[in-house]
């Protein structure tokens, strides 16, 4: 019977304290439950190579603290998302990618419908992360596994817009807020990702509509990131705008006079609280496809799940963790949230099934 790796592995106790080589050499041969990838033969080596969409600050701790337990040194490429991907698929199976880390699940379900990852086995991540923030199950395993999550929220000026009017997503498409919507692009795979799962609370033709919506309520073309879009509300250019949870956490923090007045200007609805919960995202991880270091990345994956971990990854960028029971003390998040809010909880596969359809359906109501 294979032996599982324990959560307590990567304990915040053990984590201080270096694991022997030997004693690792055994861990990794134990979480060995998987048949190897047949295309390409195992490496004995202690090391991971990491392609990476994450570029924080504190995610340095994260790896040099994987290294010292482990022994597993880490190559890492960073890159964003769609640089990973492409890189990935022009190296096909020369790549030496063993692990990817990507930060939306449009981007992470694309990844996996072009054949990018490989499925894994592991009981601790099975155990530890709920279902519907990773990829289907197969019997050969799970391709992708989120490790934190953002909420997609809703930004409105306080001085000429009623938090009534827009504490959900359905009343960005209603006509009582014609002239004051702004997003960046429908393409976008955050907006992707939210959209795919409006199509499975209010199937299709209803989004179809929906988005119609909102293209007729633009204040202006769909453009900039998320920030501009909390800077164009607080400008008075737009009246309501969507935002990644994190982008208004680090304006929250931010010690610019610049943009704490912004933040005095707009406020915060976490959506449909009394429906179907806030949109959640996920920022997550998978194996390559091709990956010589299969089984160090399967550990390094599980370490990503331990509370020291789970501490960094999410904390890091001002999200929160996946792992159940895993909280973390972050005043911006606590303060915008009013620290409990309703989530969403249906399956992020939703993504993978509707994204193309949402594409289309944004190129038919000529949403940008
Ligand atoms: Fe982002």
């Amino acid at each position: 019977m294979p032996v599982q790796l324990k959560p307590k592995l990567f304990s915040p106790a053990l984590v201080k304290s270096a694991l022997s080589l030997s004693i690792i050499s055994a861990i990794c041969a134990a979480s060995l439950n998987v048949a190897q990838a047949q295309t390409s033969a195992p490496s004995t080596e202690k090391v991971l190579n990491l392609y990476s969409a994450r570029h924080y600050a504190t995610d340095e701790t994260l790896y040099a603290t994987f290294t010292k337990t482990t022994g597993i040194k880490i190559n890492r490429v960073d890159s964003d998302d769609a640089g990973i991907i492409s890189r990935l698929k022009a190296e096909g199976s020369a790549s030496p990618a063993d692990l990817i880390l990507l930060v939306d699940a449009a981007r992470l379900t694309k990844a996996d419908s072009e054949g990018l990852f490989q499925p894994i086995k592991s009981k601790l991540l099975d155990d530890s992360i709920p279902a519907n923030l990773r990829s289907a199950a197969t019997k050969d395993g799970v391709t992708w596994t989120g490790f934190s999550t953002r909420a997609r929220v809703i930004v409105y000026d306080k001085a000429k817009v009623k938090k009534d009017d827009v504490d959900t997503y359905e009343e960005l498409a209603d006509p009582k807020n014609k002239g004051k919507v702004c997003t960046r692009s429908g393409s976008h795979p955050y907006n992707l990702s939210l959209f795919s799962t409006i199509i499975e609370h209010m199937g299709e033709a209803k989004t179809e509509t929906f988005l119609k919506g909102m293209v007729d309520n633009m204040a202006r073309a769909p453009k900039g990131g998320d920030t501009d879009q909390i800077k164009a509300v607080a400008s008075g250019e737009c009246g309501v705008a969507l935002t990644n949870t994190y982008y208004v956490a680090r304006m929250m923090r931010s010690t610019n006079p610049e943009d704490r007045a912004t933040m005095e200007k707009v406020g915060i609805v976490f959506p449909n609280q009394s429906t179907w919960g806030t949109h959640m995202n996920i920022a997550g991880g998978a194996v390559a496809k091709y990956a010589k270091n299969r089984d160090n990345a399967i550990l390094f994956m599980e370490y990503l799940a331990s509370p020291f971990a789970q501490n960094h990854f999410a904390n890091g960028n001002n999200e929160w963790p996946t792992v159940k029971g895993v909280t973390i003390d972050n005043t911006a998040l606590k303060t915008m949230s009013g620290g409990a809010f309703k989530s969403e909880t249906i399956p992020l596969t939703a993504v993978a099934k509707n994204q193309i359809k949402v594409q289309q359906m944004l190129d038919r109501v000529g949403y940008k």
